[in-house]
């Protein structure tokens, strides 16, 4: 969903017309700027070699970024491939336009789903030799070659064939007259663990065995794309590159290793906005919100912002987070509800109902990062990121 803003001071407006152009600033958005994608994935294509390829993962919705402004912004920054997990993100791609590469990082069994994938030119993974005859039958009944890539299980433990089978399938796929094999990969576990250490020992093993496998092939090697990095594969280490890297987090604005951040200056794209609703003076020994795990110590003055854990705001985060406004902190008070929480504004004066409050993102000289909500309860930016839900409009910026 996403808002063209225009204005909307013609008081003769239908009720369908003043719909459609309704500010969705009303009470709670999102705010994408593309041009910091842009910069992330230019910034990102700097460190792979020239013939190297980007591939921008695109899945959830782009990070809830917005799947078709990022992919557009990534391939103005360098990416020529997609990377999405299921068929209807990448169906919903091709429906937008977009007419490069788009490989499904899912497992898709189903025949119908498969057609789909060669009618609409879409890359599925494949796995096993069920899934390969399966592919071949579908393409040679609608003559087509059918462009498809096989996934290996290095040690994620997760999708992919074992390694011992690869060799085999590898071969079984080139002899097909209707398949033809464009990428052959595998996915790290570890790599945004710890560079020395345990991070380091699996992620080496693993890229160990991805390198016999291609050693087994290597007649074959030259005929496909070989690929093994995700975000933190790509910064960690050059010799994890290969052919493409599958590039997610990174494009996003976060490095998955803090450490590495620093010489890449990443810049998040994303910032989530809510409107003040309602303000309203409390005594002190106030209880505010369900339990009442937030009393008052003082006379209070208390703002409400119409966004909740509905809108991906997670409920773990009651009373951690804080809100900005011309970069001063103002905490969230009480438990997050399902659309509404609280903030204690007592020291913020200048705030009333229609403030406009940053929850996520840049507000004067601050910044509150997905990163430092993942650090309040346990989770991580990826699950922050494209935990916004659709009732929040998409603004681009
Ligand atoms: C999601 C995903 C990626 C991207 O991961 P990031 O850590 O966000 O860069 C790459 N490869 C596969 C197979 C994925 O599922």
């Amino acid at each position: 969903m996403q808002h063209v803003i225009t204005s909307n001071g013609d008081p003769h407006l239908s009720y369908h017309e003043l719909l459609t152009t309704l500010d969705p600033r009303q009470r709670a958005w999102v705010e994408v700027n593309p041009a910091s994608i842009e910069a992330n994935a230019r910034k990102i294509k700097h460190r792979i070699s020239d013939g190297c390829i980007l591939m921008a993962v695109v899945k959830a919705d782009g990070y809830g970024h917005g799947a078709k402004t990022v992919a557009e912004a990534a391939l103005r920054g360098g990416a020529s491939s997609l990377g999405v997990a299921t068929l209807q993100e990448g169906l919903d791609l091709r429906q937008s336009g977009l007419d490069c590469p788009i490989l499904v990082l899912g497992n898709l069994t189903n025949p119908d789903d498969l057609s789909a994938c060669i009618y609409w030119e879409l890359m599925p993974t494949l796995s096993n030799i069920q899934e390969i005859l399966l592919c071949q039958n579908l393409a040679e009944n609608c003559e087509r070659k059918f462009k498809v890539q096989l996934k290996v299980d290095t040690g994620m433990t997760r999708l992919g064939c074992d390694l011992e089978e690869a060799p085999n399938l590898i071969n079984r796929i080139n002899q097909l007259d209707h398949l033809d094999l464009v990428g052959v990969y595998s996915h790290l576990a570890l790599a945004d663990v710890d560079l020395s250490g345990h991070g380091a020992k699996v992620t080496a093993a693993q890229k160990q065995r991805f390198d016999l496998l291609l050693k087994e092939v290597a007649p074959l090697k030259d005929t496909f794309c070989s690929h093994l990095a995700n975000s933190a594969g790509t910064l960690r280490d050059k010799f994890l590159h290969y052919d493409m890297v599958r590039v997610g987090i990174a494009l996003y604005g976060y490095s998955p290793i803090s450490h590495l951040h620093d010489d890449i200056d990443l810049r998040p794209a994303l910032a989530v906005k809510a409107r003040v609703t309602f303000v309203r003076e409390v005594p002190k020994g106030t209880g505010v919100s369900y339990g009442h795990s937030f009393i008052t110590k003082r006379a209070s003055r208390l703002a409400v912002l119409g966004i909740g854990y509905a809108d991906g705001v997670s409920r773990s985060l009651s009373g951690k987070i804080y809100a900005l406004k011309d970069g001063q902190c103002i905490p969230q008070v009480g438990a997050i509800t399902m659309d509404q929480i609280v903030l204690d504004v007592t020291d913020h004066g200048e705030i009333s109902v229609g403030s406009v409050v940053t929850l996520l993102g840049e507000d004067g000289n601050k910044c509150i990062t997905a990163k430092e909500w993942s650090q309040l309860n346990g989770s991580i930016p990826w699950e922050v990121l494209c935990g916004f839900k659709n009732r929040l409009p998409r603004l681009v910026i």
